[in-house]
């Protein structure tokens, strides 16, 4: 990793946190589990890597945070790498405009949840990468250390037993498409993968790092190809249109990029053929989404006029 502290994307990011820190209003943690509800709103951190690795960053942008549902990202990419269109018959790729943990959809769909970011959907793609590699947490957390080229990443084990203690509603929801058939490993296998997953730790400079596949049209930070340029476009394509849940059109209307949170307050984006972005502040709006985060997002996208629009 390549870090330079005063080139070209620097001035945006140090405008941007300025900013950010004279912004008053920055929602609420997340408060289901103690680990998330105890976080400072008043964090912020920001960075962006060019595809070559090269990462820019500002305030906490090396503090590990949870990455929860941004690995929804990269679990689907890393078992689209491996079964292809198959995964679509049992996943949709519809916007729900529903809230991320939604169950309602999913009588009327035959257990076919809307897309592979609300959770019902993030179930079924981790259930199936488990089944095609017995471990889908790991898998995660190798290509995500790799990516970042950060070997201390690590999954944080008392936010996985936070998460199972509290973990009644994914737990329905992983019954609720086991009953339609469209579950494959025992629900309590997949919901420990699941919580595992959610868990991970990572910094905006990991995330943003892990992230450059999307933005190199599916190539890994080695050279070696994980999507092909169809699949990356895919995938950038359900972020824009479903990566913030019940949000998602507004956030393409302020960002106007691919983009997916997590409720520990993270947010990465993708500039195609250019860039990739993660804010982080644990601060959050009615639809689970980083207030500043979103907010820091829309400023580089209207300062560097780096948008998909
Ligand atoms: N662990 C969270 C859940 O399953 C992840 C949701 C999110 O980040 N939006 O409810």
């Amino acid at each position: 990793v390549i870090v330079r502290s005063t080139l070209t994307f620097q001035p945006v990011l140090d405008r941007i946190a300025d900013e950010i820190a004279q912004t008053p209003t920055r929602g609420r943690p997340a408060d289901y589990i103690p680990a998330l509800a105890a976080c400072d709103p008043a964090r912020f951190g920001m960075a962006v890597a060019e595809l070559d690795g090269t990462v820019y960053g500002v305030g906490d942008w090396r503090q590990p945070f949870s990455a929860q549902s941004i690995t929804k990202v990269f679990t689907l990419a890393l078992d689209l790498a491996r079964e292809a269109d198959e995964l679509w018959e049992h996943v949709g790729r519809e916007p729900s405009g529903n809230p991320f943990n939604s169950l309602v959809q999913l009588e009327y769909e035959n257990g076919i949840p809307r897309n592979p970011f609300i959770n019902a959907g993030a179930l079924v793609v981790t259930d199936r990468l488990h089944t095609r590699t017995g471990d889908a947490a790991g898998t995660l957390l190798d290509f995500l250390r790799t990516e970042s080229g950060n070997d201390r990443l690590a999954i944080d084990e008392d936010v996985a037993a936070s998460e199972a203690a509290h973990g009644d509603r994914n737990a329905a929801l992983g019954h609720f498409m086991a009953s339609y058939g469209n579950i494959d490993n025992p629900v309590p296998v997949l919901l420990d993968a699941y919580f595992r997953q959610c868990s991970v730790a990572a910094s905006c400079a990991d995330l943003a790092l892990a992230t450059g596949f999307l933005a190199r049209h599916g190539i890994r930070s080695d050279g070696s190809r994980l999507l092909t340029q169809r699949q990356a476009k895919q995938v950038n394509a359900v972020m824009l249109t479903c990566g913030t849940y019940d949000a998602a059109g507004e956030f393409a209307y302020r960002v106007g990029l691919p983009g997916k949170s997590g409720v520990g307050g993270g947010v990465i984006a993708v500039v195609p053929g250019r860039c990739t972005l993660c804010a982080w502040s644990p601060g959050l709006d009615e639809q689970g989404n980083s207030v500043a985060g979103v907010a820091a997002l829309d400023r580089f996208t209207t300062l560097t006029g780096l948008s998909v629009f």
